[in-house]
C-alpha cells in the first residue's frame, strides 16, 4: 500500500531527492562513468552489457545522437578491452516515430558491433512495441546471426508462441540468443499474467523450452527461487556453460550475484549510464521492496 502511494508520488518528487535513491542503479551520467563501472565489474570476473539511458524519444534528431553515442561506446569498449556487450531500447532510435529509420539506426550499431566481434541485445519494451521489436530482430539476426539477440518477457501471454515462431531462426552454428526476464512494464491482464507464482512458472517453462531447443539463454533475474530452479534445470539437463549465462541489474542483489559467480557460472551485469536516468530509475525504485522505508527515512531523518 505504502509502496503504491510512493510509486504515485515519485514522478512529482524533486529530482535531487530521487537521485539519492537512484544512484545505486546507475553507473553515472557520462561515458567515462559507464566504462569505469564496467572495468570494476570485469575485475570481479563479471561481464557487462552497457545501456545508454534514454527511451521513447520525440524527434529523430535524438535517435541520430543516440546512435552516435552507441558507436562511441563500442569503440571505447574495444580500445579498453572491456569484456561486455551492448543493450539497446528501440524506442530510443524512434521506433514509435518511424520504424524504418529506427531499423536503420539499429542496423548501424549492430554492424559496428559485428565488425568488432561483439554483440547487441535488443531490450523488450512495453506491449505496443513487441511485434515491431521482434520484426526488427528478425531482420538483423538474418543479416548478423552471431551479433544480435532479443529479450523476452515471461509475463506476456504471447511469449511462448513467440519463442516457437522464432525457433525457425535457430541453428547449431548460431544458436538464437534470448534474455529471459519477468517483464517490467504495467500491462493489462488481457496481455500479461499477473500472479507472482504464475509469472515464475511461465519463466521456468520458457527457460526449459530454450534449453530443449538448444537456444542460448540469458537468465535475467534477482529472484532467488528462479536462480535456484534454473541451476537445477542446468544440472538435470546437463546444459553446457557456453549455452547460458546469468544476468542482473547494476546495484541489485550483489550478494546473490556473487554467490552465482562463486559457483562458476557466467554473470553479466546490465550497466546503465547517461543523463536520462529518471525514467529508468523510478521503474527500479518501484520494484525495490525497501523503497518506502528508505524514502520515508530520507524525508524525515536528517
Ligand atoms: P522480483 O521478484 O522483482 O525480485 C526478486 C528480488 O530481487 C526482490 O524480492 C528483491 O529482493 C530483489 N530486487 C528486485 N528488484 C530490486 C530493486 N530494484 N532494488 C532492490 N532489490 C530488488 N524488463 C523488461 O521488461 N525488458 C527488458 O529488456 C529487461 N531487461 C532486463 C535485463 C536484466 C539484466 C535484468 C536483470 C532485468 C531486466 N528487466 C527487463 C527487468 C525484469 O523484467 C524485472 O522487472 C526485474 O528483473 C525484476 O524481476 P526479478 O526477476 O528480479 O524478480
Amino acid at each position: 500500500m505504502l509502496n503504491k502511494i510512493i510509486s504515485n508520488i515519485l514522478p512529482y518528487m524533486p529530482k535531487k531527492l530521487v537521485w539519492v535513491f537512484s544512484k545505486r542503479y546507475i553507473a553515472g551520467e557520462t561515458l567515462e562513468d559507464g566504462l569505469l563501472a564496467s572495468k570494476l565489474l570485469n575485475a570481479k570476473n563479471i561481464e557487462v552489457t552497457i545501456d545508454i539511458l534514454g527511451e521513447f524519444i520525440s524527434t529523430l534528431e535524438e535517435a541520430e545522437q543516440n546512435r552516435n553515442e552507441y558507436m562511441e561506446v563500442i569503440e571505447r569498449f574495444t580500445a579498453d578491452k572491456i569484456r561486455g556487450n551492448f543493450s539497446v531500447k528501440p524506442t530510443m532510435f524512434g521506433l514509435l516515430i518511424d520504424k524504418e529509420a529506427c531499423y536503420n539506426y539499429m542496423r548501424d550499431i549492430v554492424k559496428m558491433a559485428a565488425s568488432k566481434n561483439s554483440f547487441v541485445r535488443i531490450d523488450m519494451e512495453d506491449s505496443q512495441c513487441v511485434d515491431m521489436e521482434i520484426d526488427i530482430f528478425r531482420r538483423l539476426r538474418t543479416e548478423f546471426p552471431a551479433n544480435v539477440g532479443l529479450v523476452v518477457q515471461a509475463y506476456l501471454r504471447r511469449t511462448k508462441s513467440d519463442l516457437e515462431a522464432l525457433n525457425d531462426l535457430n541453428t547449431a552454428a548460431h544458436p538464437i540468443s534470448f534474455r529471459l526476464c519477468k517483464g517490467i512494464y504495467i500491462e493489462p491482464e488481457s496481455v500479461a499474467y499477473k500472479g507472482y507464482q504464475e509469472i515464475r512458472d511461465h519463466y521456468l517453462d520458457d527457460l526449459r523450452y530454450m534449453f530443449e531447443n538448444k537456444m542460448y539463454a540469458g537468465i535475467a533475474t534477482h529472484d532467488k527461487y528462479l536462480v535456484e530452479e534454473a541451476q537445477k534445470m542446468i544440472r538435470e539437463m546437463n546444459i553446457p556453460k557456453n549455452m547460458y549465462e546469468f544476468q542482473m541489474l547494476y546495484g541489485v542483489t550483489p550478494e546473490l550475484r556473487q554467490s552465482i559467480v562463486d559457483e562458476g557460472h557466467l554473470m553479466r551485469v546490465y550497466v546503465p549510464y547517461g543523463q536520462k536516468w529518471f525514467n529508468y530509475s523510478t521503474r527500479r525504485l518501484k520494484e525495490n521492496p525497501k523503497m518506502a522505508q528508505h524514502i520515508i527515512k530520507a524525508l524525515f531523518v536528517r
